[in-house]
């Protein structure tokens, strides 16, 4: 084994595809402390800047003295605690919809609520630039999966007239993660309308972010759909991930979604910060303002960049080859700056990409500082 592991490794090195972690010290700010030196972060999907904020840092550690530390069993045995079912209440009323059911994280959520609905006779239908969880909630419940290219309406009609399948279940991330644009719900909802299938939104990058008050795509559209996914580890700045819509699905998802049933539910006091962090996002709607200023201004600095169109947080720009994107990462970060290069698998082979992410806690001296770098490395 360890030989056969060491061919593969020294092969995704050579090809530019190795993945290391970087080590840093310090809470998830736009500065990061790397080996005693301080970094500028553009990677973080803390959007709203909530990640250290002093009343959600009160809330946990108030909680704690309530809690304790560990919830102690799966939400179905003993860990289900009046904060959870507050929060799952906060959710639902937060989304506008009937239910929420809280997750561990959103990677088990997509897991739960796809194995939970489909199975062998059914299709499902997703995006090519859906997320991994999504896909791997698609094979995992083993319907017939069927791909169709980025927000491509006319292939998405064309493959739902020819499908047989018992039940069919469009699947779409509703900012998607690695492009920043926003998913074309409206023409989905009425694909799914004719077709007679379901639609689930996955909007981990949108809700908190965009839309009037920031409930994310549906609001952004004026739209409702059966399954809505969200995550609490982005723009809410906590950790975990819920499942909103009729309270027949959750209460289905209660009985059979296996990553909700076999798994030990979240601390209460993150629970309860998450719960006060629904409040400081409302209370403090300034961050979002605020953050698509900066988004702004950061594309009307970048014009001439080969940028994704994009009016989110989540700014691409598209370099081409591993090798290439690698290589600007590194000029960044030789100039203080932290910039994701994204590779394949992550994203189609040619299309590797710098993967910008702004925040509401970044000052415009921060973005200034990023043009200027950006104009270096890639001239
Ligand atoms: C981050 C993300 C997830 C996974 O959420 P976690 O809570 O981090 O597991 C799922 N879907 C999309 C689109 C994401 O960006």
């Amino acid at each position: 084994m360890q030989t056969y592991l060491h061919a593969l490794l020294e092969q995704r090195k050579n090809t530019a595809l190795y993945r290391h972690r970087v080590i840093h010290n310090s809470p998830q700010t736009p500065l990061l402390v790397i080996k005693g030196q301080s970094y500028l972060s553009f990677c973080s999907n803390d959007y709203l800047g909530l990640a250290n904020h002093p009343r959600l840092k009160i809330a946990l550690q108030h909680s704690i003295d309530e809690y304790g530390v560990g919830s102690g069993a799966s939400h179905l045995v003993t860990g289900h605690t009046h904060i959870h079912h507050l929060l799952e209440k906060e959710l639902a009323a937060y989304t506008g919809c009937d239910s929420a059911l809280l997750f561990s994280t959103g990677y088990m959520a997509n897991i739960g609520v796809i194995t939970a609905l489909m199975g062998r006779h059914d299709a499902i239908f997703l995006d090519k630039l859906n997320h991994a969880s999504l896909v791997d909630a698609a094979l995992l419940s083993r319907a017939k999966m069927i791909r169709y290219p980025h927000n491509d309406m006319q292939a998405l009609d064309r493959l739902l007239s020819k499908t047989t399948a018992q039940h069919k279940l469009i699947i779409t991330d509703g900012v998607f993660s690695m492009d920043g644009d926003i998913a074309n719900l409206p023409h989905i909802v009425k694909l799914a309308h004719i077709h007679d299938a379901w639609v689930m939104v996955d909007d981990a990058h949108g809700l908190g972010v965009i839309g009037e008050t920031g409930r994310g795509i549906l609001e952004f559209y004026g739209l409702e759909v059966p399954i809505l996914m969200g995550t609490l580890g982005k723009a809410f700045g906590v950790f975990g991930a819920f499942v909103a819509g009729s309270t027949v699905l959750i209460d289905t998802l209660i009985q059979s979604a296996r990553s909700y049933m076999y798994t030990t539910a979240m601390p209460p006091a993150v629970a309860q910060a998450i719960r006060t962090s629904l409040i400081v996002s409302d209370e403090e709607s300034w961050r979002r303002q605020y953050l698509h200023e900066l988004i702004g201004y950061f594309r009307a600095a970048t014009t001439h960049m080969p940028l994704i169109d994009s009016v989110t947080p989540i700014q691409a720009i598209i370099l081409g080859d591993a090798e290439k994107a690698l290589a600007v990462s590194a000029a960044l970060y030789q100039r203080g700056l932290l910039v994701t290069a994204i590779r394949p698998p992550t994203v189609p082979q040619g299309t590797a990409r710098l993967r910008i992410t702004l925040s509401a806690s970044h000052t415009k001296k921060q973005i200034n500082t990023l043009i200027t770098a950006l104009r270096d490395v890639l001239s």
